[in-house]
């Protein structure tokens, strides 16, 4: 998969989460294929303005839609594969398990990160696909909901998370949360480890997991009940 980031900080993509651990090798085995741009590159003018004053008046500055669509139109020429575009907004709908699901069956995404009070309305009327946010509250800018996106939906191509593991063992696959895990040592303080973990006892264990699923997912979080 192909992901293209438009930001006005793409430092903040190097040496970070994506430079680590099951994302970083899911880049270096070619699953996962992402560069990052600079918004800046396609302003013009003396001062290379990429934000204005909003009209009507009020605070901040707005993210100037000549500048990203210049931006978007350079990069969506980049690739030969049509973009599912997103703009991370915090008033978009809100990241969960069948949208990450959704969004990793696209051969490319296109993610355009705001700053400031955001960006010219007209932009997301006329070259956006679809807003998403990662929860209801807002950032300083788009940068981190975009990492968040990227590795929440890297997980969901195929190969990326090696051959042990799934994704459909984790949280929210199957409408669940995932039953409470423990590693050696089994002793430890007088903390015990649940007995039926250490019998041996493979179906007894696989009952004991799929109640503590539910019973989880039941104290934690009815809504994902039906
Ligand atoms: N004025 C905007 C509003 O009230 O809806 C908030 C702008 S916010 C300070 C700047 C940028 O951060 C946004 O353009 C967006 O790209 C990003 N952002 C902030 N919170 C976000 C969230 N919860 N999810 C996704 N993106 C977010």
């Amino acid at each position: 998969m192909r992901v293209d980031v438009l930001t006005l900080f793409p430092a903040a993509f190097e040496g970070g989460p994506l430079d680590v651990s099951i994302i970083s090798r899911a880049r270096e085995d070619g699953l996962l294929d992402l560069q990052v741009h600079d918004i800046r590159d396609h302003a013009t003018g003396r001062h290379r303005s990429v934000d204005d004053y909003p009209f009507g008046g009020g605070q901040g500055m707005v993210m100037r839609v000549d500048v990203l669509d210049r931006a978007l139109e350079h990069v969506r020429d980049l690739a030969e594969e049509s973009a599912h575009v997103i703009y991370l907004s915090p008033q978009g709908e809100v990241l969960n398990d069948a949208l990450v699901r959704e969004l990793a069956t696209y051969p490319r995404l296109i993610l355009v990160c705001g700053r400031y009070e955001g960006v010219d309305q007209r932009f997301v009327d006329h070259c956006v696909d679809r807003e998403v946010s990662i929860g209801d509250y807002v950032l300083t800018g788009g940068e981190l909901p975009a990492m968040v996106l990227i590795d929440a939906v890297t997980r969901h191509v195929p190969g990326a998370l090696g051959d042990e593991a799934s994704p459909e063992e984790e949280s929210f696959a199957g409408g669940l949360l995932e039953h409470p895990q423990y590693t050696r040592p089994a002793e430890y303080r007088d903390w015990p480890v649940p007995e039926v973990l250490l019998s041996g006892h493979h179906a007894n264990i696989e009952k004991w997991k799929q109640q503590q699923r539910l019973e989880r997912t039941k104290e934690r979080r009815p809504d994902l009940l039906p």
